[in-house]
């Protein structure tokens, strides 16, 4: 049968109604409406000559095996956050489960290809993103760390995925599962306006973006309001205002699509009569290029200090943390944008803001790339969260492509 697109979005009407209500999708990881899902696509695919795993970390894996064990992989998420949207994480895996269905119903193919259900990519219960997908990749080195999380009802992660039999020391065991892979493919939505606003179906994704996060503690000196001469003061938030501002100008002379933001600050003693005493600012930097981004970091320390010496304020900066830009594979991202153009004419290559499962594959050292289809208004995270059937549809289409490209190209280098 050939590959069917409108199915796929048929499909994800299906599984929006089985475990989303009026205010989105619930399928928050480790819970039981996100288990229905995958039970609800783990049905699907039964009918299918596959292979059924699910690794210590979580992550569910449908392998269609080929002539060679050497695999290409396509996944995504069926957990969402709570109230999400109706495309974020699970278009990849319904499009991966049509181009699954097409390929097997072609026969054996020369190499093996494999679905893959990340465990939690959002991390909303428990604030660890990428939990299944670090765990294969082998980044996930913070085992202590993960011990002490709790959700907001106090249950631990650990007790949370122990009632889904993964084990939290056991969980980097998923490590083996990319021992064959030789390529990852991950189609998402955008989550951003840049595709619309190009009124372009499809991109190409260049990569991730790295980010800095930091604190920036202001101190100053708490004086009365009605007393202390504006002269005289020390206002730690001063210091915070200026650079809350100046990072607009550090974004825009770096360009690329860099972007900066302070996210918060929180003023102390924080009440009306008094000057504030400390500031504690939170700043979030991203880019594509390493030597860019550490270029926007230094810069923004530099006018901190020059901001501290005008305002008198003592500044120390303290990292929250930290990721490099994650750049996604030359060769697959000519594939990419081949499959764009066959489907829907002009291509566009863009970086991605947000990190995905895609980013930890390629950290470990498999080539990887990701299709963004538009998402309209950009938004994402919400029931509002939209894109044009027929561009759902294009997407699986890309994504088919894509998948027979690199298919050929692996069992080519054998
Ligand atoms: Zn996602």
């Amino acid at each position: 049968m050939p590959l069917d697109p409108s199915r796929v979005v048929t499909r994800l009407e299906e599984l929006r109604s089985v475990t989303g209500d009026e205010n989105g999708a619930q399928r928050v990881a480790w819970t039981e409406t996100w288990a229905r899902g995958r039970a609800w696509l783990a049905d699907s695919l039964a009918d299918l000559p596959l292979e059924v795993e699910r690794d210590p970390a979580g992550n569910d894996w449908y392998t269609l095996p080929g002539d060679s064990d050497r695999a290409v992989l396509m996944g995504g998420h069926m957990d969402s956050v709570p109230n999400g949207g109706w495309l974020d994480g699970c278009l990849n895996v319904l499009a991966g489960a049509e181009v699954l269905r097409r390929l097997a119903e072609d026969g054996t193919p020369p190499v093996t290809v494999r679905l893959v259900d990340w465990a939690d990519e959002e991390g909303a219960r428990f604030g660890r993103s990428l939990f299944g997908s670090s765990a294969a990749a082998g980044s996930m080195g913070d085992q202590g760390e993960l011990r002490r999380l709790v959700d907001a009802e106090g249950v631990s992660l650990a007790d949370a995925i122990g009632a889904f039999e993964v084990d939290l020391d056991r969980a980097p065991e998923a490590r083996s599962q990319l021992d064959s892979a030789a390529a990852y493919l991950e189609l998402h939505i955008e989550q951003g306006p840049v595709l619309e606003s190009l009124d372009l179906p499809l991109g190409a994704v260049l990569g991730t973006f790295g980010v800095e996060r930091w604190r920036i503690v202001w101190r100053g000196q708490a004086a009365h309001a009605g007393s202390t001469p504006m002269s005289e003061r020390r206002d730690a938030l001063a210091g915070a205002a200026k650079l809350a501002l100046a990072l607009r100008e550090i974004a825009e002379s770096t360009g690329d699509g860099a972007v900066c933001t302070s996210g918060g600050v929180t003023c102390k003693p924080g009440i009306v009569t008094s000057v504030v005493e400390t500031a504690e600012q939170l700043l979030d930097q991203r880019h594509l290029d390493a030597a860019k981004l550490a270029s926007m970091l230094a810069r923004a320390q530099e006018l901190a200090r020059g901001f501290a010496v005008e305002e008198r304020l003592d500044v120390a900066w303290e990292p929250i943390w930290s990721i490099e830009p994650i750049l996604f594979d030359e060769t697959l991202l000519g594939f990419a944008d081949e499959a764009i153009s066959e489907v829907s004419g002009p291509t566009h290559r863009l970086p991605s803001g947000p990190l995905h499962d895609a980013a930890e594959v390629s950290r470990a050292g498999v080539p990887t790339v990701m299709l963004f289809v538009q998402s309209l208004r950009g938004l994402s995270h919400t029931k509002l969260e939209d894109t044009k059937p027929e561009h759902l549809e294009l997407s699986v289409e890309a994504l088919d492509r894509l998948a027979t490209k690199t298919i050929a190209w692996v069992a080519h280098s054998l």
